[in-house]
């Protein structure tokens, strides 16, 4: 069987780690294997290739962020490629800006989803979007379709076109756009039938209908579980009609994740949908930075080195580093650290994106913390002395009083900044074990 992609590229990037720059070097040898990776998740090759050429000439040379490991550089860089190769940053909207009714026409091969797909985004367009929509199978190959999208229509409380016996996609087309003129639908989705492969008369059929209804958006849907054989289908029918966008059903069994990187890039459409199981709320918006995110399986961090580069100052941050490997964190370091959560946007936003950090933000969120009692925090560390800062168990009750005094704060202030330091100190040995996570420790402390 095949590792999934995010262990294979796991593997990649644990080999990385420690090292002390982004040599041509690494990055060849990390790029042949992240090659070997996409290629067994069924990436197409030429995307593959791209794929590879892209993240090598960005990484090669790259001056490394002091303050990350060259491993957490490259996941941000490949990260960006993967994002980049499955459509950019947003999300690709439904295209809906066109006379009611707008058509929206679903096709694809049998088996694909395409009559699932169908029923899911009508749910979606009445109850997100408060449309008022209208579904209609053209699909008179199997004597069991149209039955099935009225079943699902009663399901998801969305309207179906009547269902006559012996009519042609074509006629059932026509009947299609009249009735939803005349009952002021606003989207009209035609789900159509697909065959076992790509053939004459399944192209010729579409496009009839394509003629008849002017879909403002025609949607592929495609299983991503086929992998390579999904983009041979997409291929084919892109040269056919004019899609303008992909639906990937079966995301929920797509451990590998090839074909959503190689969708995009062989019709050039973007990724709309994601089907995520069977169930008729088991559908997402497409977003190319989650799936980028979960081919990766490295979390959050990209964010983490997007926040270091900003923010950390790289000295400050070595220094740490050097005394977290010698196993120390004092009040000192608190109070650097402190400073650099102000820097970063708050104790919600850091706590929230770090591994093994859920214990120091329970913690904070405990004792009610929220970004001004950082402010207070610093103060009592400012007054402490230079001894105990260094060694904060000489804070006994007597000292405690007097730093409470010297900050304008009670004693049970001085223990909640206690408390954290602790925290702080434990999750900092977990993230030490995490192993070599330096760039991660030394952003936090
Ligand atoms: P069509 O022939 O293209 O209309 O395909 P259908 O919509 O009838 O779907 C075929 C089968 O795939 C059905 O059993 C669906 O429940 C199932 N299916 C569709 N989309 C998904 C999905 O995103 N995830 C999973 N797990 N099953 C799906
Ligand atoms: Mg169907």
């Amino acid at each position: 069987m095949f590792d999934s992609l995010s262990d294979r590229l796991g593997g990649v990037f644990d080999k990385l780690r420690g090292r002390g720059a982004l040599k041509e070097q690494d990055v060849r040898d990390a790029m042949r294997e992240v090659r070997i990776a996409l290629l067994e998740a069924d990436v197409a090759l030429p995307v593959v290739r791209r794929f590879v050429d892209q993240v090598t000439e960005k990484a090669v040379g790259q001056s490394v962020l002091r303050s990350v490991t060259p491993g957490q550089q490259v996941v941000k860089i490949v990260n960006d490629a993967l994002i980049e190769t499955l459509g950019g940053e947003q999300t690709a909207e439904l295209d809906l800006n066109a006379a009611p009714p707008v058509v929206i026409m679903m096709v694809g091969l049998q088996g694909s989803g395409k009559t699932t797909s169908t029923a899911k985004i009508s749910r979606l367009l009445k109850d997100k979007q408060g449309k008022k929509v209208m579904m209609a199978s053209l699909d008179v190959n199997r004597p069991a379709a149209q039955e099935q999208l009225r079943v699902l229509g009663e399901q998801t409380g969305v309207a179906t076109l009547p269902i006559i016996p012996g009519q042609q996609p074509t006629e059932i087309a026509t009947r299609a756009l009249q009735a939803a003129r005349l009952q002021a639908v606003d989207v009209l989705m035609l789900d159509t039938a697909g065959r076992l492969h790509v053939d004459a008369q399944l192209m010729n059929e579409m496009k009839a209908v394509a003629a008849i209804t002017t879909p403002r958006e025609t949607l592929l849907v495609v299983d991503s579980l086929t992998g390579q054989d999904a983009v041979n289908v997409a291929q084919s029918f892109a040269g056919e009609v004019d899609l303008t966008g992909v639906v990937l059903t079966r995301m929920d069994g797509d451990a590998r994740g090839g074909a959503a990187l190689s969708m995009r890039a062989v019709t050039g459409k973007p990724i709309k949908f994601a089907g995520t199981g069977e169930k008729m709320d088991a559908i997402e918006v497409f977003h190319p930075s989650r799936v980028a995110n979960r081919i990766l399986g490295m979390g959050d961090i990209v964010s983490m080195v997007e926040k270091a580069a900003e923010a950390v100052k790289v000295e400050e941050a070595e220094a740490l580093a050097k005394r977290m490997e010698q196993g120390k964190f004092d009040m000192n370091d608190l109070r650097m650290q402190l400073k650099q959560m102000q820097n970063m946007g708050g104790i919600g936003m850091l706590a929230g994106m770090m591994p093994g950090m859920k214990k120091a933000k329970a913690a904070m969120q405990a004792s009610g913390m929220d970004d001004k009692v950082l402010l207070r925090m610093e103060a009592i560390i400012g007054s402490m002395t230079a001894k105990e800062r260094a060694n904060p168990a000489l804070l006994n009750a007597k000292r405690k009083i007097r730093v409470a005094k010297g900050s304008g704060t009670q004693v049970q202030d001085v223990n909640k900044v206690l408390k954290m330091h602790l925290e702080m100190s434990k999750a900092m040995k977990q993230i030490k074990k995490m192993g070599g996570l330096k760039g991660l420790a030394a952003m936090f402390g």
